[in-house]
């Protein structure tokens, strides 16, 4: 069953929740980092212009940060998706993902079926057999 118009904007407002609080978390998280990395010549931090985004990336693909910056693309991908209308579809199988299951995760993208299934595949126990 698709969803319906009320269940889609709940699940919106849910991930610009989440969306929100996790760019407030993740700006913190590089502030701090910053000001740990370059707490002894607070004052006089140069300028970098360009560079300074290239660091701001640099930052927040460290390893604790990663997650949540994962979790940040899922639901800038899941927030595109609600404006091209194909929000809630499975993509490898194209059946519906299931309003309960996108409440729980907002930016699954795939049924629990085909979830389950990557995982086995890409993520599974032992190594694969050439
Ligand atoms: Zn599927």
């Amino acid at each position: 069953m698709a969803l319906t118009t009320e269940q889609t904007r709940e699940l919106k407002s849910l991930i610009s929740g989440r969306r929100n609080a996790l760019i407030a978390e993740l700006s913190e998280d590089v502030r701090k980092t910053r000001a740990e990395r370059y707490g002894e010549v607070a004052g006089e931090v140069p300028d970098h212009g360009d560079e300074s985004v290239a660091s701001l990336i640099a930052d927040l693909d460290q390893a604790e940060l990663s997650r949540d910056v994962d979790e940040l693309r899922g639901l800038e991908a899941a927030h595109e998706r609600i404006a091209n209308g194909d929000y809630g579809v499975c993509v490898d199988c194209g059946r519906d993902i299931g309003f309960e299951r996108l409440r729980a995760t907002p930016s699954a993208i795939r049924c629990i079926a085909c979830q389950t299934l990557h995982e086995k595949t890409f993520a599974g126990p032992g190594s694969p057999s050439l």
